[in-house]
């Protein structure tokens, strides 16, 4: 298997070089054939190539496994015709990444504001109040008068049922519960296709345990009681709200692991930016991108029938479960050490595990 690896900006380069040394060593110990082929993209990339993200390097990508992508500084990329091309947007759209999964869970000795729960986000990831996303070229923001201003949101009923049928699959595999996410009341139109096309959906999983909530309402309700919350699925921006919500519930947003998948491809991303206030510090926590990693290497198991895959997943879950029982970790969830320490301990436990 060939994944590539793109550390990108801001603490990306700090996080991925842990990710990287968790799936070397779990290639070691777990006898995995996995070649990691490093790459640039974001700022490193715009520098050297003159663009945050090239066809070339989509060239390399396509045949690859997998793609373990950095977070990027996307408040910077404002101009395309000078190459600052948002790279998430770009290998969202481009492979076609249409399900962000993005799951969230309290661990012992994380200090929480919120009671213990585990869920999973399943966020639509290509289209939505997404300006960027929504058309085939230009923007859907338009700016009618200087002090006026339009932005659209599209929803189709084939993207929405395609990222129900991910969300029902998953649930299909955890307690067999998913709640749809919308702001039907408002959005009667786009927010009913979302609801229609779920419910269809819903017909071929009979025994997953279907309920709806307001996305305002939401919000209370997953800080009130997120224990009640199995899977959720909704549209791109209440997708993206919702999720760090509930990574900040289970203690710091340096946990939001996530995966975007398609049908044939899978790239394993954190749920955050790229965090310019902590950068080069040692300060950010690598969990996040270690956890997208894991779930890479869980897809890569489902997608391959290598079981192998998956018992190293789930080998760096419990290495992480090790290193925060024994508190090396870092500071945003209460420990005292900086990433490169934490990406250590990480190894150390992993080896053991
Ligand atoms: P961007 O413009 O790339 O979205 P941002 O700073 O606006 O960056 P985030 O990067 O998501 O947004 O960061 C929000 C807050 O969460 C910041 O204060 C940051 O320090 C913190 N944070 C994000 N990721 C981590 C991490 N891995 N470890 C520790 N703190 C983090």
């Amino acid at each position: 298997m060939k994944i590539v690896v793109l550390p990108g900006d801001g603490i990306g380069p700090e996080t991925m070089a842990v990710a990287v040394a968790v799936l070397e060593t779990a290639a070691q110990r777990f006898n995995l054939d996995l070649t990691l082929e490093h790459d640039l993209a974001g700022h490193a990339s715009l520098k050297v190539h003159g663009a945050t993200v090239t066809e070339d390097l989509l060239a390399k990508v396509l045949p690859a496994d997998g793609l373990m992508l950095g977070p990027m500084s996307t408040y910077d990329f404002k101009d395309e015709s000078k190459g600052e091309i948002n790279p998430s947007k770009f290998f969202r759209k481009r492979l076609d990444l249409f399900a962000n999964i993005r799951p969230a869970r309290t661990f012992p000795g994380i200090p929480t504001i919120s009671r213990p729960f585990e869920l999973v986000v399943v966020r639509e990831n290509t289209e939505g109040f997404y300006a960027d996303r929504n058309v085939e070229s230009g923007n859907s923001e338009i700016l009618v008068t200087p002090d006026v201003a339009i932005s659209l949101r599209r929803i189709t009923r084939a993207c929405c049922e395609r990222v129900a049928r991910s969300a029902f699959e998953i649930a299909m595999q955890r307690r067999r519960r998913l709640t749809l996410v919308h702001k039907h009341n408002v959005l009667k139109i786009t927010d009913g296709i979302f609801l229609d096309a779920c419910h269809r959906v819903g017909k071929d999983f009979p025994e997953v345990e279907v309920d709806d909530e307001i996305v305002d309402a939401m919000m209370a309700h997953v800080v009130r009681n997120p224990a009640r919350f199995d899977v959720i699925v909704t549209t791109n921006m209440f997708g993206d709200i919702l999720s760090d919500l509930t990574a900040e519930l289970s203690g710091s947003l340096g946990l939001g692991g996530s995966l975007n998948a398609g049908a044939n491809h899978a790239m394993g991303q954190a749920a955050h930016g790229s965090a310019p206030d902590i950068a080069s510090q040692d300060l950010a926590n690598p969990f996040s991108q270690v956890v997208s990693a894991a779930m890479l290497l869980a897809w890569l198991s489902q997608r391959s029938g290598h079981a192998q895959y998956l018992l190293a997943s789930r080998a760096i879950e419990t290495a992480m479960e090790q290193c925060i029982a024994e508190q090396q970790v870092t500071r945003d969830i209460g420990g005292r050490l900086g990433t490169r320490a934490v990406g250590q301990a990480l190894v150390r436990c992993l080896r053991e595990a």
